[in-house]
């Protein structure tokens, strides 16, 4: 029997393991749900033992736990890493919710549950594609090890030591994620870059307290206007960065690579009128798109100080703060961009004032990888099968944790393989997957490990 026809004759079995799965009130932001955290992970590695995966253990890593399993018979052919994560976003607000998000509904060839496509259901096709191999072939084309994660919904925060501490246990030679998604139902896409966070709040200091404006006022720095003069000189008018040094890493995008992003469909007027604005702004010479998604920025979060109340208070105050946040590209990094930051506002603080920059933990490094990496080969190939079309190449603004973190601690490229949609209400009410990608999902994850056994 060949593996679609074990996967053919399964779609029920299959459909209802995985509302199975989306029972399991998962969230990892609520301590209140650790136990059911820990719960779904236990259901994975059931799963994972009933598909012929060995070696599966639960391991501890401070936070929720991670699942691990592997099947390490094909000697000579390359080691893939699959991931996922089976803990979901929370709920509310509930009300929005047209059925109870851990009570699975399929309607209209959509199942509608919390986790529904981010990523349970997108989790479980690996799984599915490795029992329907092994069933059908009696063994799997390469050597596969599995990492599957509680905690992406909040960050992964103790992930880094976790995976620093057993880089030998998850050496690999590519990671195949899938967590995420596709372009739309007819065009597919590979992911290539995402962006990197650094993260400061700025603290300007005047006089020891507050002073009276009329007697002090003209004589005295207004840490206010102190601020506002600072975070003025780090963009020009028409937004380009101005801080020293802040390009220095920065890696230019090719003429390849500009003509990839072009490929992409984006419609900057339809775009204002999504967001309600009358233009769009950003650094000279680049797209919209390229704006968002391939170069970095630099934002104002939140800006605080003196006097907020009704009427008029006739204070100089003695202190102003700002947040501000990079989206980083490669290559740069966190730590060097802060101190940019706060040479910058050191250069630019006016006399009377004291001013300091306190970077935030939660930096984050860029990811850029090749766009003709093996595993994008691979993936292309399946995709231009299953949808006959080339994929376009696409990068997120945002950051996703463990592709960076497979990169710094296992040396290796993340392929974002997955069958999500934009539409299908991740991290919102009423979160869906599609039945016909859980389908394609499994197929296309089937062809993948073939090709991926030929070309690494
Ligand atoms: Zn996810």
């Amino acid at each position: 029997m060949s593996w679609s026809s074990y996967l053919a004759e399964r779609e029920e079995e299959h459909l209802n393991e995985l509302l199975d799965f989306l029972r399991i009130p998962s969230i990892s932001s609520l301590p209140e749900h650790a136990d059911d955290v820990r719960q779904a992970g236990q259901w994975v590695m059931a799963r994972m033992t009933k598909a012929g995966i060995e070696h599966i253990e639960m391991m501890e890593t401070r936070g929720h736990p991670v699942v691990y399993g592997d099947w390490l018979h094909a000697p000579g052919k390359p080691t893939v890493m699959i991931y996922g994560h089976f803990d979901t976003q929370p709920v509310d607000p509930l009300e929005l919710w047209d059925s109870p998000p851990f009570e699975p509904v399929v309607k209209d060839g959509r199942i509608y549950a919390r986790g529904a496509t981010d990523d349970k259901g997108n989790m479980l096709v690996p799984i599915l594609a490795v029992e329907a191999l092994l069933q059908s072939e009696g063994e799997l084309p390469l050597n596969l090890k599995f990492f599957f994660e509680g905690q992406e919904e909040i960050g992964s925060p103790t992930l880094p030591g976790f995976i620093a501490a057993h880089r030998e246990k998850f050496a690999c030679d590519m990671v195949v994620s899938s967590d995420g998604g596709q372009f739309g139902e007819d065009q597919p896409e590979l992911l290539v870059g995402l962006r990197g966070l650094a993260a400061v709040q700025i603290d300007v200091k005047g006089a020891t307290t507050d002073l009276h404006s009329g007697i002090y006022g003209g004589a005295v720095t207004n840490p206010l206007h102190a601020l506002v003069q600072i975070l003025a000189t780090m963009r020009s008018a028409d937004g380009k960065i101005m801080v020293e040094g802040f390009f220095d890493d920065v890696r230019d995008l090719t003429a390849e690579e500009r003509a990839q992003l072009a490929r992409v469909p984006a419609d900057d007027v339809a775009l204002e009128k999504e967001l309600g604005v009358n233009g769009l702004m950003g650094e000279p010479g680049y797209t919209s798109l390229e704006r968002r998604w391939a170069r970095p920025t630099l934002e104002i979060n939140g800006m605080w100080g003196g006097f907020q109340g009704k009427g008029v208070k006739t204070v100089l105050p003695n202190e102003a703060h700002a947040k501000i946040t990079c989206r980083l590209v490669a290559d740069q990094d966190p730590k060097r961009i802060a101190q940019a930051l706060a040479l910058h506002v050191a250069k630019h603080t006016p006399p009377g004032v004291t001013a300091t920059v306190t970077p935030e933990a939660s930096g984050a490094k860029p990811y850029l990888m090749p766009a003709d990496h093996p595993g994008n080969e691979a993936a292309k190939a399946v995709h231009e099968e299953l949808y006959g079309k080339v994929p376009y190449y696409v990068r997120s603004g945002g950051s996703i944790p463990f592709c960076s973190l497979f990169k710094e601690y296992l040396d290796v490229y993340t392929v974002n393989f997955a069958f999500g949609m934009n539409d299908e209400q991740m991290h919102a009410p009423n979160e869906f997957w599609r039945l016909s990608s859980f389908a394609r999902a499994k197929s296309a994850y089937c062809m993948l490990l073939h090709e991926l056994a030929k070309g690494l």
